[in-house]
């Protein structure tokens, strides 16, 4: 099979992740004049926010915003977006880059459901099979937009992951109420009540030592959808310390008026399932008691890994930190860490990151 052809030459810039931030890294580029390609592993774009339910500032559906953004992507010539694809090498310097792209198989009728409604966002008539073949290019600078991965809760063995289908993770209840009800995943019935325990694995030097950031309002949007889809249930949250930025403390003091909603300070000791329940215990360090409370359903607020620390591209000259996030530093190699590759950050400044760093991909590709 013949490969697509792509742009090739140093005017060209490669954005490695069609998620939000690669998204705008290529529109970005493009709308300037300069020729981009997008590569996404997965058969469809739009990253970790096409998986939500709502999505910050303003709660709506991710269709909503990345509707836009992905007519700006298919009407605009300059762009050559490549799905299940990976790059895997990185040759040359600053302005002059070899690089090398994996295109998989792809097979329709292999999607799941979810994939599917992801992808119809993207490619309503949907996309033909196609058989593996290899790229090999150049570009002047590389955007590495690739995204995280929610923590491993199987690492959390003190917090009934494992051992019980009613503890789920904070991915996993925006993909309950994408699909319209949330209930208990071993019984399908209703929780009455539900708790969401914070820093399930951040801020911990067993698991990841950093605060990610965005979990905090994640799991606040949780407990705003358990109280629009289930009006009678009860939703406790149990933090160290509330983070929310800016005007989103308005939607945390929303949440204090509400009387089915409550807060308790204290870091979650244990999750074990009890007589077809969940049984959290903590200590309230406010009140400086131990609690054991009986729940129906726990939410864990997992943490945001960086991709690029298990999966980075061989040849790419980037610094990374102690944990696996780009660090851009002052020199300037040409290939530039944006959205969460650099730091755990919501959508909107996910946006503004990549728009500033592909001001600095579009330089190096008119030196
Ligand atoms: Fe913990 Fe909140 Fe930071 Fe997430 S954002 S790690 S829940 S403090």
């Amino acid at each position: 099979m013949n490969s697509p052809t792509v742009p090739n030459g140093k005017d060209a810039i490669l954005v490695v992740g069609g998620g939000i931030a690669g998204i705008t890294a290529a529109c970005e580029a493009a709308e300037v004049g300069n020729n981009v390609i997008l590569v996404e592993k997965e058969a469809f774009l739009g990253g970790r926010v096409i998986t939500l339910h709502n999505y910050f500032p303003k709660l709506c559906p991710p269709t909503c915003g990345l509707e836009i953004n992905f007519r700006r992507l298919r009407t605009n010539p300059r762009i050559t977006v490549l799905t299940k694809a990976e790059v895997t090498k990185v040759a040359g310097a600053r302005g002059d880059f070899d690089v090398t792209i994996e295109l998989g198989a792809f097979d329709p009728a292999a999607l799941t459901d979810d994939e599917k409604g992801y992808m119809a966002a993207w490619a309503p008539a949907g996309a033909p099979a196609r058989e593996a073949s290899t790229i090999e290019t150049k570009v002047g600078s590389i955007v590495a937009a690739t995204g995280w991965t929610p923590y491993d809760a199987n690492n959390l063995d003190t917090l009934g992951y494992a051992e019980s289908a009613d503890v789920v993770t904070n991915m996993e209840l925006e993909r309950m109420a994408a699909s319209g009800k949330i209930v208990r995943p071993s019984d399908g019935e209703v929780p009455k009540r539900i708790a969401f325990v914070q820093c399930a694995g951040s801020r911990d030097n067993n698991h990841l030592p950093y605060c990610s950031a965005v979990c905090c309002m994640g799991s606040l949007k949780g407990i705003r959808y358990v109280r629009q889809f289930l009006p009678e249930a009860e939703a406790q949250m149990f933090y160290i310390d509330i983070r929310t930025i800016g005007r989103h403390e308005e939607f945390y003091y929303e949440l204090l008026e509400d009387e089915k909603v409550s807060f308790t300070k204290g870091k979650v000791a244990k999750v074990v399932p009890e007589e077809g329940q969940l049984e959290v215990s903590v200590e309230d360090t406010i009140g400086g008691k131990l609690l054991h409370e009986k729940f129906d359903m726990v939410v864990l607020a997992t943490g945001v890994v960086p991709n690029w620390k298990d999966a980075p591209i061989e040849g790419a000259d980037v610094a990374v930190d102690d944990y696996g996030f780009i660090h851009q530093g002052t020199e300037r190699t040409g290939i530039y860490g944006v959205g969460c590759a650099r730091r755990p950050i919501d959508v909107s400044r996910s946006v503004k990151d990549a728009t500033a760093a592909t001001l600095r991909a579009i330089q190096d590709t008119r030196r």
